[in-house]
């Protein structure tokens, strides 16, 4: 294919056939699936076209440029590209196409009370009955729970093996009885995460990824492509809205565009949104399906910093008038929800301590941290 140029002529005519603003979105979607454009790294079985990563880049390109939507799911679902690496056939077949239509809504259940940046340590547990997996226990800061349809759930399976080595990984079917969501109440006023205890829950044993006590691998994939998407993205004040508010043209707005002081921190949230993104194409280069690359924590680690800078020179920009609250100064506001917001990112996926670990470790090569019950049976281990 060369340097992508023929396939960016075949995507251009593509899209100039099909793409139009007023086509309703599903059955724009649709198309874009069917032409292999949603997933174009895939393979041809689940509605790829093989392709590599760059070439996937390329198509991605096209429809960035015309504004359409459903392209690139290879990189940013994170939902789809779970369980196309490590689902059965089974559940691929009955939930792939849903998942790049967007029309099945997902949660993670993850962390616990007592098991966060430590999730190895988590407690709760899927036994085996028949043909399904009975589970039991409580997840914690699950974000968007109440509306989702599945959730990608680590439990415990096997109580006598090391914390990481009994641990499965299920989509859990979220409509049925024994689920029970709680919201919890952000900062921000919002309450986008709950509290979700689980009694008796039936999962069908189609809805295991990778192998019995093997999902802290697949964990591990479905990470990194959360830190990928959160390293290259992060919300604004209003839905849909870009973080990377323009300071200079609020410098100017308010007559501060001559204060040095200003002037050097707008430079400096810029530099840093600069080189995050040749850092996020270097990471993207590096991730192929189905494994993961540390690379990403310093994408995530450096999305961190930028958000709580960024919102930081914003209210310096503003100054006295940061200190309103409110829909009646629109600015203040918008400041405000940023800088509370920017937790968001250093927390949610693995705290900023954490990514640090990961990039001493893995990416340096520094020796490991110490960890007292790597290998113990669980069983054995002081739970929290
Ligand atoms: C907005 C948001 C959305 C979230 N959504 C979800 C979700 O959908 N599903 C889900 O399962 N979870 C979700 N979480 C939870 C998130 O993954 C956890 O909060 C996070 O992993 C930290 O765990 P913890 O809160 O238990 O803190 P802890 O693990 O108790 O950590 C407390 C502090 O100690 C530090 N620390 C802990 N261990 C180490 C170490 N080894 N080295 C250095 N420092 C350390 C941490 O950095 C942190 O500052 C979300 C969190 C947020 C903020």
């Amino acid at each position: 294919m060369g340097d992508g140029a023929a396939l960016r002529e075949e995507v251009r005519s593509w899209l100039a056939a099909e793409w139009r603003d007023d086509r309703p979105r599903r059955e724009f979607v649709d198309a874009v699936i069917d032409a292999g454009y949603a997933v174009p790294s895939w393979p041809r079985q689940w509605f790829g076209l093989g392709l590599t990563l760059d070439d996937s880049r390329v198509v991605g390109e096209e429809f960035a440029r015309v504004g359409a939507p459903g392209a690139r799911q290879d990189v940013h679902n994170l939902w789809a590209n779970t369980l196309l690496a490590y689902g059965t056939d089974a559940l691929k077949t009955k939930l792939i196409r849903p998942l790049l239509r967007s029309e099945v809504s997902m949660c993670l259940l993850y962390s616990e009370p007592g098991a966060g940046s430590d999730l190895a340590g988590l407690q709760t547990r899927a036994v085996r009955d028949g043909n399904e997996f009975v589970v039991n226990g409580q997840k914690v800061w699950t974000s968007g729970a109440a509306s989702a349809e599945y959730g990608m759930l680590i439990a415990r399976t096997d109580w006598d093996v090391p914390k990481h080595k009994g641990i499965s990984f299920f989509f859990m079917p979220m409509r049925q009885p024994g689920v029970e969501v709680r919201p919890l109440k952000q900062i921000t006023g919002e309450a986008h995460f709950n509290e979700v205890f689980l009694t008796d829950v039936r999962v069908p044993e189609e809805n295991l990824l990778g192998e019995l006590n093997d999902g802290w691998r697949v964990l591990q994939t479905a990470l990194a492509y959360e830190r990928s998407v959160m390293g290259d993205q992060a919300r604004g004040p209003s839905a849909g809205a870009n973080h990377e508010v323009d300071l200079w043209a609020l410098a100017r707005s308010v007559g501060r565009d001559d204060d040095p002081v200003i002037r050097q921190s707008i430079a400096r949230v810029h530099t840093l949104r600069l080189v995050n993104r040749w850092n996020a194409a270097r990471a993207k280069a590096a991730l192929q399906q189905g494994s993961s690359s540390p690379i990403l924590s310093l994408g995530k680690l450096a999305m961190s910093r930028i958000l709580h800078e960024g919102a930081h020179v914003q209210r310096l920009i503003l100054g006295a008038e940061a200190m309103l609250h409110g829909p009646d100064n629109p600015r203040a506001d918008a400041a405000n929800f940023l800088s509370l917001n920017a937790y968001f990112t250093s927390i949610g996926g693995g705290t900023d301590q954490i990514q640090r670990n990961i990039i001493g470790e893995r990416v340096l090569g520094l020796p490991r941290e110490p960890d007292v019950d790597r290998d113990v049976p669980f069983r054995q281990v002081r739970k929290a």
